[in-house]
């Protein structure tokens, strides 16, 4: 079982190279942000819970969010392996899917970091909004989730260097070359 970390700012490309790397490695993808999309599409009472925080650009607090992830950890005891995209977001859910990772006798094997610039991730989600229409790709709520990118995520990348679990990949550039650069981190290893 190998089990991934694809990390990275919104618009980075994880969505992009989660499909690639889960039609050639078979992982079960976890999306936490397609997960609170789903429920509050289908207005279930988590979706209720997370809507208003979603649409506003901000996290979801830690307790809803590891919650829903045990619960799909939980709903896949076959997997082949997990790829987790948007997920962790904050050390506290670093520290957690570590312990349900060790729970199963398992470990994130690799933390992939996607390095995008600032600009190029308001370009490309700028582009994203007329296309997909998604209402947290609205300017002023972008801004927010760039600002909690950088103010709280950004901290999970030193946890995983401490531990000698990051890789970065530069995320600008041919997609087929950047999946590439990331095959050649899982493969070696
Ligand atoms: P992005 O394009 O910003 O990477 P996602 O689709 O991953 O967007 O997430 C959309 C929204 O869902 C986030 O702005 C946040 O409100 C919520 N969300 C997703 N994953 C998490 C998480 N791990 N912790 C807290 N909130 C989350």
């Amino acid at each position: 079982m190998i089990n991934l970390v694809l990390f990275g700012p919104p618009g980075a490309g994880k969505g992009t190279q989660s499909e690639k790397l889960i039609q050639k490695y078979g992982f079960v993808h976890i999306s936490t942000g397609d997960l609170f999309r789903w429920h509050t599409k289908n207005d279930t009472p988590l979706g209720k819970r997370v809507k208003e925080i979603m649409n506003s650009g901000a996290l979801v607090p830690d307790e809803i969010t590891i919650a829903m992830l045990k619960e799909e950890l939980d709903k896949n005891p076959q997997a082949k392996g997990f790829l987790f995209d948007g997920f962790p977001r904050t050390v506290p859910q670093a520290e957690a899917l570590d312990k349900f990772m060790q729970a199963n006798n398992t470990a994130i094997h690799y933390v992939i970091a996607l390095e995008v610039t600032e600009e190029e991730v308001r370009n490309r989600i700028a582009k994203r909004r007329t296309i997909e229409n998604r209402v947290d790709d609205e300017e002023e709520k972008l801004n927010k989730r760039i600002t909690e990118y950088f103010t709280k995520t950004i901290h999970v990348l030193p946890y995983y260097k401490n531990q000698r679990r990051l890789n970065t990949v530069h995320g600008i550039g041919d997609i087929g070359e950047i999946f590439n650069n990331i095959a050649t981190i899982i493969d070696k290893k």
